[in-house]
């Protein structure tokens, strides 16, 4: 009994997303000792989802192993890969597969969606008692995830809120308070922790809808709302699952991504920005989005990086809206000052 509730003290001790999956997994692995015991997540868009094994542990393994998060969707296994997995999914509750090893999936549910799956393999077959325990383990993890959630998200559209963006940017970045702590459950060190922005260069786009007011003033806050849930959707579809995308307050959204270099960059938020404009909004019909972006460098503090990229939109709104614009690009060719300069005078 004390084990369990240890288990769950360590299951909830930290508010790292990255650092809940691992612990799960080894508080199961701990309480039941099966051959192995893993959580994987489905990712992806409605018509090509697939698993990202977040932890997997084996009964001998010291730490649990996963998939890297930058690997690209289509090096996945699709989600009928694993047909067991799948229906777990669908009849959103447990299914057991007798034979060498016993494979028993439970679905893994938040208040939204089911996510995902929690997979244990054993010799024998779960028994009733086992089966009851993995239940209110997950009841658990389920609301501790709400809660997550609720402080990390946007209500309206489900992205991640402001306050979450400066964390995951000293995390990407690999500077900063964030980035020096050590990884509590011993797994996978933050790419960007591991190999710095110099070889994995991030980039923040910052996307803010053209006349918003407009909407509102002409359609009411309702369907102003809708659109806004709209294009968080359309976010979604468009960027990869690695990507984080954010809604930083009123029509003003925020992605955080990996790209080789700035063209890559340009043509994913130029995707966004083509499809935003090729959307039938209900009621309101098409709407446009201004973009800018930029690279993130070292020494950037997670404002300085996201006015850069706000500069770039101020310009994209100042010349004919409906546009993606690098602010690179626009200091290069003299639009825009080089900021950066002025960041090293302010220093002395
Ligand atoms: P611009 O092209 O220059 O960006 O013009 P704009 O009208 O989009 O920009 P402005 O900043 O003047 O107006 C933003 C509007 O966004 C004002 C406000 O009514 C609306 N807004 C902010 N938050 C919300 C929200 O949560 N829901 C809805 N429906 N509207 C919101
Ligand atoms: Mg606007
Ligand atoms: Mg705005």
């Amino acid at each position: 009994m004390s084990q369990v509730v240890e288990q769950l003290a360590e299951l909830t001790a930290f508010r790292d997303r990255d650092v809940v999956d691992t612990t799960l997994a080894t508080a199961l692995r701990d309480l039941l000792a099966p051959q192995q015991v893993a959580i994987h997540r489905c990712v992806g868009e409605d018509d090509d989802r697939r698993w990202l094994t977040r932890a997997r542990l084996g009964l001998q393994d010291v730490a649990a192993s996963a998939d890297p998060l930058w690997t690209e969707l289509h090096d996945l296994p699709r989600l009928d890969a694993f047909p067991a997995r799948l229906l777990a999914l669908q009849q959103q509750a447990a299914v057991a597969l007798p034979g060498t090893p016993n494979v028993t999936v439970f679905p893994l549910t938040t208040d939204r969606e089911v996510v995902g799956v929690l997979e244990l393999h054993t010799t024998e077959p779960l028994d009733t008692a086992s089966h009851r325990l993995v239940g209110s383990i997950l009841r658990i993890y389920r609301n501790f995830q709400a809660l997550l959630d609720y402080s990390e998200r946007d209500t309206l559209t489900g992205l991640l809120n402001r306050k979450t963006f400066d964390e995951a940017f000293y995390k990407l970045s690999g500077g900063g308070a964030a980035a020096g702590a050590a990884d509590p459950a011993g797994g996978e060190p933050a790419p960007g922790r591991r190999n710095g922005l110099a070889t994995h260069p991030h980039y923040i786009g910052v996307i803010d809808i053209d006349h918003f007011k407009l909407v509102n003033d002409n359609y009411g806050h309702l369907i102003g709302d809708e659109v806004l849930l709209l294009l968080s959707r359309l976010m979604r579809s468009v960027f990869r699952f690695h990507d984080r995308l954010y809604r930083f307050g009123g029509e003003e959204f925020v992605v955080l991504m990996r790209c080789a270099g700035d063209a890559e960059a340009g043509i994913a938020l130029e995707r966004l920005r083509n499809s935003v404009h090729g959307y039938a909004f209900p009621q309101v019909g098409t709407i446009s989005v201004s973009v800018g972006y930029t690279r993130l460098k070292p020494g950037d503090t997670p404002s300085s990086a996201f006015e850069r990229a706000d500069r770039a939109v101020y310009w994209a709104k100042s010349h004919g809206r409906n546009q993606v614009c690098s602010h690179a690009t626009l200091v290069a060719s003299g639009d825009l000052a080089d900021d950066s300069k002025v960041g090293d005078v302010e220093l002395f």
